[in-house]
């Protein structure tokens, strides 16, 4: 189960909607007790996808471990990474299964029009060949 506090929802929707019809993507920072992850920050990011952004995302690996160091010194965890699927259903790829990692929830934001319209977040096994559906709050 992951849940996501109201402030960090707010600046997921937005970046995704300032984004839109790009896909958007960012980290999100928290707290995971056992299966119970709280997500209090979410850090926008920048797609650095040098194609066609409308249905491709990439973090940047320095992005990421910079995203880990703030979670750090926090006190927090990187939770997981989100993105945005734009006039598209709130799936997980195959794209984005084979750029997943095991160990976060992947939070998947559709935006139907430049609006939110639904969210799903998952699980990657460990070898990337499928990924779960966890329970989503927010
Ligand atoms: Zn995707």
């Amino acid at each position: 189960m992951i849940r996501i506090e109201r402030p960090a929802w707010d600046v997921i929707v937005s970046h995704a909607r300032s984004k839109y019809p790009d896909e958007c993507c960012g980290a999100m920072l928290g707290s995971i007790d056992g299966a119970a992850k709280r997500v209090r920050i979410a850090v926008p990011m920048e797609n650095a996808y040098s194609g066609p952004q409308g249905a491709r995302y990439e973090l940047r690996p320095q992005d990421l471990l910079a995203a880990e160091s703030e979670a750090r010194a926090k006190g927090m965890d990187l939770v997981g990474i989100f993105h945005s699927h734009p006039d598209c259903d709130a799936y997980f790829s195959d794209t984005d299964l084979k750029n997943s990692c095991p160990w976060y929830s992947f939070v998947v934001v559709s935006i139907c029009k430049g609006e939110f319209d639904h969210a799903n977040s998952f699980l990657p096994n460990a070898d990337q060949t499928a990924a779960d559906k966890e329970e989503l709050i927010f």
